[in-house]
């Protein structure tokens, strides 16, 4: 295992940004002595198998008690802060462990959930999120509705106590496995653009769902096509209310980009640390400082971004949009680490690791809204231009 980097270190942060306190000091110091112990090992390369033993470990971190450490209690989480949160982001990315497959309920559905559902809804899908016994997924994105989200055309008709969802979806990661898809659709077929939406929690397993998946150039099929021919949803499975669709889907989209990017950044010094090892080992570094010293630079700035934007999430006061920074910004510097790998390294051969990085670095300017997309949002909604 690699040890962890010094710059995530408790108390290195300062208001308003996410404090990892000192006394999450033991915390982190469990964690690393937990995946010591159960670290395990390559995965397998075939995605079937690789999903599956990916449920597995994200089952056995959640009964080691790792899994929603901020979640209530009362729902099986851990009762603590979003910086306990945080720690086990940081320590997986940082330690190499595999990721849990179940990060769009834990990041961002669960989070809304507990910020807009009903007692009766967080007790019934919160714990499923924890243990991976039931895998989300989100159907945002339709053929002609990816960066314009306000042009959804799914619809569900009110009819007695059910909703009737008829339409389709595409790009919807993990589509394949999950029992529950956060469904953004049209209710109010008068609605205009952001109004008339709702989000739907719609069962994968009810009839009329369709999923059709997607290859993508990494040759796996992380997401899927999905169609929904008259499928009755209760109307109890409705989020935040009906018609406030826009709203819980700005939520969520704030959620995602908080913990995410933080793993996400923390995966990076990891991987920026294998690189200057490689460059030393093969004698070229010095062709190689100005870029590593940008890099460097960059990921210390992101990471005091995402922090920042966390502590934001934790005290309540993250502003709608000011996320596209740390969604912008990751973009950026995860396409620079792997093309100034790329650039350096490919004399030399790079291996299946660093190219499927390099490969998996161009979808992040496009997942979860593009870099133009953010670039708009940052100019209009924080800049007021
Ligand atoms: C790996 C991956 C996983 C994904 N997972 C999911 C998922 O789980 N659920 C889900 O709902 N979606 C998912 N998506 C879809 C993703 O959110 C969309 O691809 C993205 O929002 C862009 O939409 P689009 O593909 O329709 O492109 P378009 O909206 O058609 O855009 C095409 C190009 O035009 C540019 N453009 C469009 N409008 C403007 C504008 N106003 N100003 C400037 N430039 C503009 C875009 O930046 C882009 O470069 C995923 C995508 C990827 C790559």
């Amino acid at each position: 295992m690699q040890a962890p980097f010094s710059s995530i270190v408790p108390g290195s942060v300062v208001p308003p940004t996410l404090r990892v306190e000192s006394e999450l000091h033991d915390l982190r110091l469990d964690l690393r002595r937990w995946f010591e112990k159960n670290d395990p090992g390559p995965q397998p390369f075939e995605y079937e198998a690789r999903m599956a033993a990916l449920t597995r470990w994200q089952r056995q971190i959640h009964r080691a008690g790792f899994v929603g450490l901020s979640w209530p209690t009362e729902f099986g989480g851990g009762g603590m802060g979003l910086a306990a949160e945080a720690v086990l982001c940081q320590e997986l990315a940082a330690t190499s462990m595999p990721q849990l497959i179940n990060r769009i309920a834990l990041y961002t559905w669960g989070p809304t959930i507990l910020s807009r559902g009903t007692p009766a809804q967080k007790a019934r899908f919160l714990p499923g999120m924890l243990d991976a016994s039931e895998i989300w997924c989100q159907g945002f994105s339709e053929p002609d509705a990816g960066s314009d989200l306000a042009a959804v055309r799914t619809r569900a008709q009110v009819s007695g106590d059910m909703l009737v969802v008829d339409g389709q979806k595409v790009w919807t990661s993990r589509a394949e496995l999950s029992k529950w898809n956060a469904l953004l659709v049209r209710t109010d077929p008068e609605g205009v653009r952001h109004s008339g939406l709702s989000v739907l929690i719609v069962d994968m397993g009810s009839p009329g769902v369709t999923v059709r998946p997607l290859l993508q150039m990494l040759g796996e099929p992380h997401f899927s096509e999905v169609f929904f021919d008259g499928v009755e949803v209760p109307l109890e499975n409705v989020l935040g209310g009906l018609g406030n669709g826009w709203d819980v889907s700005m939520e969520a989209m704030a959620y995602e980009r908080g913990l995410f990017v933080l793993e996400r950044t923390t995966g990076l010094r990891r991987r920026f640390a294998d690189l200057v090892d490689r460059l030393d080992a093969l004698g070229k570094i010095e062709g190689a400082v100005a870029s590593l010293g940008v890099l460097e630079s960059k990921l210390d700035l992101l990471d005091a971004q995402v922090l920042r934007t966390l502590g934001h999430q934790e005290n309540g006061t993250l502003v709608p949009g000011s996320s596209s920074v740390d969604k912008l910004f990751l973009a950026d510097v995860y396409q620079d680490l792997f093309a100034t790998a790329f650039d350096h390294l490919s004399d030399e051969g790079l291996d299946d690791g660093w190219i499927h990085d390099l490969l998996e670095s161009r979808s992040v300017s496009i997942y979860s809204g593009t870099s133009e997309i953010q670039r708009n949002v940052i100019a209009r909604r924080l800049l007021g231009l």
